[in-house]
């Protein structure tokens, strides 16, 4: 693509000057981000900076009050149309996997497809068997969530998002409740995704999934993005004295 064409093409994803507070408190300081169509972001900073509050605003999951979030040209409103509107473009994994426990793997990854998407069962599960193939998992595909180990869940929550072929994905934190073995399997499956130009909003403390992918890392701190800059620069060059220690504890 040619930089004017880049240019010119509409962010994937815009925030500018958002605000949100949970009750009295200042969880968000006038967000200003802008993620191009293909961009991978990789956002980090303390416990309780607001990392998993500003990504759950872009599809919803939390209310801001202040400022405008756009996300595929879609303006976020109150609306509830527009919001679902919103929402079929953005999928999402989290920490905890998240996945129906009284549901099948299959049945977990068509659930959306015939409900919100209204496919014939038949594509859906088609559909389904070709993302768990993707992610590898696709011989599991029968068993119940609790069957699975940790690593297995959080790649079948990922197929399930794929499966309602959104725009951009947004993870949580997604191998942090993983034990070490398992990290591997999830990142390198994230890894794959990012290479195949999927726009990304990863919440991950794994550095080295940063390096690898990432175009920008954000660094935030009560609320506010105090830093930002592709992961060597942000790595080996940090500006900020809060960046500076934060990256001293991780790194
Ligand atoms: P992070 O993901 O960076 O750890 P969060 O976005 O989860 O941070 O939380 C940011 C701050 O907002 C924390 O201090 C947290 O306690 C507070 N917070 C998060 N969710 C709520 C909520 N639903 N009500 C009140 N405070 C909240
Ligand atoms: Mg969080």
């Amino acid at each position: 693509m040619s930089e004017a064409s880049a240019q010119s093409e509409q962010p994937m994803v815009s925030m500018k000057r958002l605000n949100k507070w949970y009750g009295d408190f200042h969880v968000l300081r006038d967000i200003d981000l802008e993620v191009a169509k293909g961009e991978r972001i990789v956002v980090c900073g303390p416990s309780g900076s607001g990392k998993s509050t500003l990504i759950r605003c872009i599809n919803h999951l939390e209310e801001h009050q202040q400022g405008e979030i756009t996300v595929n040209g879609i303006t976020m409103t109150q609306d509830i149309k527009r919001i679902e509107q919103i929402r079929r473009n953005v999928g999402m994994v989290f920490q905890h996997f998240n996945l129906f426990p009284h549901l099948t793997v299959l049945e977990n990854c068509c659930l959306s497809q015939v409900w919100v998407q209204k496919k014939p069962r038949r594509d859906a599960e088609k559909s389904a068997m070709e993302y768990l193939e993707r992610v590898r998992i696709a011989n599991q595909a029968h068993k119940y969530p609790g069957q699975l180990s940790g690593g297995q869940q959080q790649r079948v929550a990922i197929a399930r998002a794929l499966c309602m072929r959104p725009e951009v994905m947004l993870f949580d934190e997604p191998t942090s409740a993983l034990d070490p073995e398992m990290i591997k399997e999830v990142l390198d499956v994230m890894i794959e995704l990012a290479q195949e130009g999927m726009t990304m909003l990863c919440v991950t403390h794994e550095m080295g999934f940063a390096r690898t992918v990432a175009d920008r890392v954000i660094f935030m701190d009560e609320g506010q993005i105090v830093e930002e800059a592709p992961p060597e620069t942000l790595f080996n060059d940090p500006q900020s004295p809060r960046t500076q220690e934060f990256l001293s504890q991780i790194l």
